[in-house]
């Protein structure tokens, strides 16, 4: 199977129970909940998304023929992220990134899988992230395409709408080490389970309370963005104090300015 991505970059996590851990951001084109086209938006079962994941234009993104090709070209972006002297911002997303990001890139060449295991450590907290996101990630990322990624060094992360099933294959949960569901009104959730509940809020038709009893290990509350961020914010903060069980998500990456 080949793999259409709209970007692969290295940042730190935003958002979630992962916020301020670095990874390599794996964002797949496509969605089953929205074309991604703004005339189709008050069509789409979601309508609030604040991502472009049409096309593979973005920086490190393309289509990849192989599982192998795919994870080969995450691992060298966390290579060339993580070198000491790497300035992200001007590397890969400014003026002339790409072929910036393709001479930083150049380290990884020089890595056998041996050395990048043991360059990382052996814990799941020292071995490097790829977060796999969109888009909707599992209407491509299969089994194969986990066992390159874990092959490759790291840990696999999925943010998933959670309407579609996880990766067939020996291992549970098809090997996804860290599964976050964002469960959206109107779509009909089909995982009801996983490290992390993400909520967008407010959303009319998908309330907390509709998920809180789910065997999450985490249920996180994210103020909708948009015209109403403040106003979603303090109703997000209201809410988890009078709901403990919850804890706030913010999108620190929007307030870092970083990707
Ligand atoms: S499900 Fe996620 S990626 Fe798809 S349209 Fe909604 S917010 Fe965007």
């Amino acid at each position: 199977m080949s793999y259409a991505v709209k970007e692969l970059f290295y940042t730190l996590q935003g958002e979630g129970g992962n916020t301020g851990r670095a990874a390599v951001f794996c964002r797949f084109t496509g969605c089953n909940l929205w074309t991604g086209r703004p005339e189709d938006r008050l069509r789409a079962v979601c309508q609030f998304c604040d991502t472009d994941f049409v096309g593979t234009d973005g920086p490190g993104g393309g289509r990849f023929a192989t599982a192998q090709e795919l994870a080969h070209a995450a691992w060298k972006v966390f290579v060339a992220g993580s070198t000491p002297g790497a300035d992200l911002a001007a590397r890969i997303r400014g003026p002339g990134g790409q072929q910036a990001a393709k001479e930083a890139q150049d380290p990884a060449e020089r890595l056998d899988l041996p050395e990048r295991l043991q360059s990382t450590g052996g814990s799941a907290s020292l071995r490097p992230l790829v977060v796999c996101t969109g888009g909707e990630p599992l209407l491509q990322l299969d089994a194969p395409l986990v066992a390159a990624f874990h092959a490759a060094g790291f840990l696999v992360a999925i943010e998933t709408n959670g309407t579609l099933a996880l990766p067939q294959g020996p291992e549970p949960r098809g090997g996804i080490d860290w599964v976050c569901v964002s469960p959206k009104a109107g779509a009909p959730l089909l995982l009801t389970a996983g490290d992390e509940l993400k909520l967008i809020y407010p959303q009319p038709g998908a309330e907390p309370e509709r998920y809180v009893h789910l065997p999450f290990a985490n249920f996180f509350l994210q103020p909708m963005d948009g015209p109403a961020r403040a106003e979603n914010t303090a109703l997000a903060v209201r809410y988890c104090l009078l709901h403990p069980q919850w804890r706030l998500s913010l999108q620190t990456h929007k307030l870092l300015g970083i990707p």
